[in-house]
């Protein structure tokens, strides 16, 4: 402090009471009275009921993991505006169903050999408790790539599988083929995702006792084997003469059939029809491979909400209880191609599932986890006003760009600087613009939300690993003890 300063402090400090009290003191400004305002009231009721939640510390006989592929946070608040703006509401501050569930925290998703994870090990990792190289599931990092060599050995149980030695049922349900990426993360075992019918095996690896995933599936010892199996991929379980792609000349549908009162279907209606108190295992393959958006041309294909009910009906009849698995995975599918309105949708379709599930399980004893495997390149970016669409544009004239682009991607494939307009962005089947031209965009590598309720829901916190969530889902299905990885 300079001797300037000093001395005008003891000059002020030195100044007779009587001269302070002389200033009149000065009135406080006038503020708004915020306990009417409705978003002001409502946050105050938010926090009440966040802090009466009490956590639920026991065990589950439940539990519904929800897998949103490629979901990361960009495609939440994205997917949340559009859900809100379809509804006729205000997008920004609608509220997707598990957006409301008590508990979330952020998860790492890289993969045992790349800072950015593929949708193999993105499952694997949750769904096992340790990661592997990218493009395999069900195993740990002890793999090759491409190879047979070394599966066996490296083989880990997934927590369906565990489940099943449990006494529960177990289930996936997906909008992508069954043999994909997520759905085998129950169920599969593999160095290389892409083996999904044998005619992907090479000949080396069918000599070294590596099967395709459609049999994996299919052939599992009864006491692992998935009670409730749906999605696409019908031609993966067909012989080429059947009108599938199968070389070895099996229909995999005839061998599930041979399970008492087993059930395979292939269409809409066929899931409606099906008895759910008296139907056996289920075996729904929807579509040749992936499931169409429901955005596009209606098909004989049963929406992610459907199939969800129909699994949780089937799997709950058994009183020990079930592990399910749903997946979105065509906002994945979407992103990849940077087409922001059907991905976007696609989370909505997610929010749908969700909601059905929440409505159909009790929270005291189904733990439901929502999360994704990775995320994508997608932003949002750019000042449009309040009510203007997230799939709209965002500037004036020259200058207008659409609110959704991409860091990769085929919408770089062929360079646009402005003057996009909002009829152009807003048309379905619009790709939207990429930073780096590729004819599939490449993953986010980001860390991913979770949301979670029901019991052990509340250890859901913090930042974790992916694998983190295995041992989350395991404590609640078996209980605080290091879970028996070996049968
Ligand atoms: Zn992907």
């Amino acid at each position: 402090m300079s001797v300037r300063v000093l001395s005008l402090l003891f000059a002020t400090l030195s100044l007779p009471l009587s001269a302070i009290a002389q200033t009149a003191p000065s009135p406080l400004p006038a503020t708004r009275d915020l306990t009417q305002d409705a978003g002001f009231k409502a946050q105050k009721a938010a926090i009440d009921a966040a802090a009466a939640q009490m956590p639920n510390t026991g065990r589950a006989k439940n539990v519904i993991l929800f897998i949103g592929d490629g979901m990361g946070i960009n495609s939440v608040t994205a997917g949340r505006i559009m859900a809100g703006q379809v509804r006729g509401q205000d997008g920004a501050s609608y509220v997707l169903s598990f957006e409301a569930l008590p508990y979330t925290a952020f998860s790492k998703t890289f993969s045992a050999n790349n800072l950015v994870t593929d949708s193999a090990n993105g499952i694997s990792a949750i769904t096992t408790g340790v990661k592997t190289i990218n493009g395999a599931i069900g195993v740990n990092a002890d793999v090759k790539s491409k190879s047979c060599d070394g599966v066996e050995a490296a083989r880990v149980m997934t927590i369906a599988e565990q489940a099943k030695l449990s006494g529960r049922s177990a289930g996936a349900v997906t909008t992508s083929g069954i043999t994909d990426a997520t759905p085998v993360g129950t169920y599969g075992h593999t160095s290389t995702r892409n083996w999904r019918s044998d005619a992907d095996l090479p000949p080396e690896a069918v000599a070294a006792g590596c099967t395709d995933l459609a049999r994996q599936l299919v052939q599992a010892p009864a006491a692992l084997r998935l009670d409730v199996a749906m999605g696409g991929d019908l031609e993966d379980f067909l012989p080429v003469t059947a009108g599938g792609v199968r070389k070895d000349g099996r229909d995999l549908t005839a061998e599930w059939k041979a399970q008492k009162n087993a059930a395979v279907l292939t269409g809409k209606a066929q899931l409606e029809a099906l008895n759910t108190k008296t139907a056996g295992p289920v075996l729904g393959l929807f579509s040749k491979g992936d499931l169409p958006s429901p955005l596009d041309k209606p098909q004989d294909v049963p929406g992610l909400d459907e199939m969800t009910a129909k699994a949780i009906d089937l799997l709950s009849r058994n009183d020990k209880g079930y592990f399910l698995l749903v997946e979105s995975a065509s906002i994945d599918k979407w992103h990849h191609k940077n087409d922001a309105h059907r991905a976007l949708h696609d989370v909505d379709e997610l929010a749908k599932a969700v909601s059905i599930a929440l409505a159909k399980t009790d929270p005291s004893d189904t733990l439901i986890l929502i999360t994704a495997d990775h995320s994508h390149g997608l932003t949002l970016s750019g000042y449009a006003p309040r009510d203007g669409r997230i799939d709209g544009v965002s500037g004036q004239g020259d200058k207008a760009y659409p609110l959704l682009s991409y860091a990769t991607g085929p919408g770089g494939e062929h360079p646009h600087t402005g003057g996009y307009t909002a009829e152009e962005t807003e048309a379905l089947g619009f790709t939207n613009p990429a930073l780096f031209g590729m004819s599939s965009a490449a993953h986010g590598g980001e860390d991913v939300p979770v949301y979670a309720r029901g019991p052990q829901a509340y250890l859901v916190r913090s930042t974790v690993d992916s694998t983190y969530l295995y041992q989350v889902m395991a404590r609640a299905l078996f209980g605080a003890e290091t879970p028996k990885t070996k049968p």
